[in-house]
């Protein structure tokens, strides 16, 4: 039977991931240098580790709730209190009036999937970063939607001014990300402020895709928390008078705390959205993985500061490691830098020759309409980034 012609179309619109074809090219090399993976390196800390183990033990193992388990909720919502401001209700409680809800996602993706399938009818569009994290533009696709591109660059700051152009009747969301994946750049107060205005007064949601906010280097964490002036924070458009009515706030666990394949995450923000997402995570998702909800619960009271720290100094190994072949803006935060390469080539030039060195990295056509750049992610042990650094630095100036 050729089931190939039983494949419908969304599936066929979609290419596979640049960032696969790279680890597919890379399967024969027995210990290459890989800062091409978004994954950290350091080790789980203990306290969420026996957190889960306990919850699998105490046989915390069946379905939870759809909208997560009672306790993560409550702990959510206070951290919300405190950063953001913010009084939020689970999603499914009808006495929450006025309240932001919230539920617990699979992952970052998990939200990030409902939130698209939740507010794009066919036809729609929503506007996103250009570079992007890589499954943006997909999830418009399923919708049967568009993703309208903001180029970013060469500062990578998504604007007001640089989105306001792309709105139209179409636009149904924009969607920040900052920290942002590739280019590790921190948007600033001011600009958060100006997208937040500029949505709010087109009646567009705005997307807050904070995964990396915990990952924030201490000279841009800019803002205090709503709740302690003394804790600073990365900059959000959600940290305002009356956001939640207008601002999705998308966090994850995964990358903070090492725990990306546990899946979890949490979305929060205006009633109406989050009750449509948390509808549609009853059919798809079901559930977040239920004893790893009691892992996480753990890590609001695991300070990652220190790791935070040493991932900055792998970032200062990359910028200084590169100074003088290429102007590499400045990461605030995550762990990746978006490396231009010369003119005279493309960024799937040198990361091919990266390869033949042994170093892997993506090239930023598979994160951007351009192939000018390439990502390095420095979530690598400080001896395979300095390595790594040295022979791009030589594959660059020899290109
Ligand atoms: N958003 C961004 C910006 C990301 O970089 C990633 C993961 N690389 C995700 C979302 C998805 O994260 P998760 O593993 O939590 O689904």
């Amino acid at each position: 039977m050729d089931t190939n012609r039983l494949i419908a179309d969304r599936s066929n619109a979609i290419d596979a991931s640049g960032i696969r074809k790279i680890f597919a090219l890379a399967a024969d090399l027995r210990d290459p240098i890989n800062l091409s993976i978004g994954q950290p390196d350091f080790e789980v800390p203990p306290a969420i580790r026996d957190a889960a183990r306990d919850a699998i033990d105490s046989n915390q193992n069946g379905y939870s709730p759809s909208q997560g388990a009672p306790a993560l909720l409550e702990r959510t919502i206070e951290h919300l209190r405190w950063d953001l401001g913010w009084d939020a209700a689970p999603a499914g409680r009808t006495s929450g009036g006025d309240d932001a809800r919230i539920f617990v996602s699979s992952g970052t993706s998990g939200a990030l999937t409902l939130a698209f399938l939740a507010l794009l009818n066919p036809g729609d569009e929503c506007v996103i970063p250009d570079p992007y994290f890589v499954s943006y533009p997909h999830l418009a696709t399923l919708a049967g939607a568009r993703a309208v591109c903001c180029d970013t660059y060469p500062d990578f700051r998504m604007t007001a001014e640089r989105v306001e152009p792309l709105l139209n009747e179409r636009t149904r969301f924009v969607l920040l990300n900052s920290p942002g994946n590739p280019s590790g750049v921190v948007t600033d107060s001011e600009a958060c402020d100006e997208l937040r205005e500029l949505c709010r007064s087109r009646g567009v949601l705005l997307i807050s895709d904070e995964i990396y906010d915990e990952f924030t280097f201490a000279e841009a964490l800019s803002e205090p928390a709503i709740g302690d002036p003394a804790s600073m924070r990365c900059p959000s458009p959600a940290r305002r008078p009356g956001a939640h009515g207008d601002t999705l706030v998308i966090r994850g666990f995964g990358k903070t705390y090492g725990v990306t394949g546990w899946r979890l995450g949490y979305a929060a923000g205006p009633a109406p959205v989050v009750e449509a997402m948390a509808k549609l995570q009853q059919y798809t998702f079901v559930c977040a993985p239920t004893p790893l909800q009691a892992g996480v619960l753990a890590a609001f009271d695991t300070d990652m500061r220190e790791t935070v720290a040493r991932y900055r100094l792998r970032r200062d190994m990359v910028i200084d490691g590169l100074a003088g072949v290429a102007d590499v803006t400045t990461p605030g935060g995550a762990f990746y830098a978006f490396v231009p390469v010369p003119e005279r080539t493309t960024g799937t030039r040198v990361v091919e020759r990266l390869i033949e060195r042994e170093v892997l990295t993506i090239p930023g056509a598979a994160f951007s309409l351009r192939d000018t750049h390439l990502r390095i992610s420095y979530a690598a042990p400080e001896d395979k980034v300095r390595r790594g650094v040295e022979v791009l630095r030589d594959v660059l100036v020899s290109s």
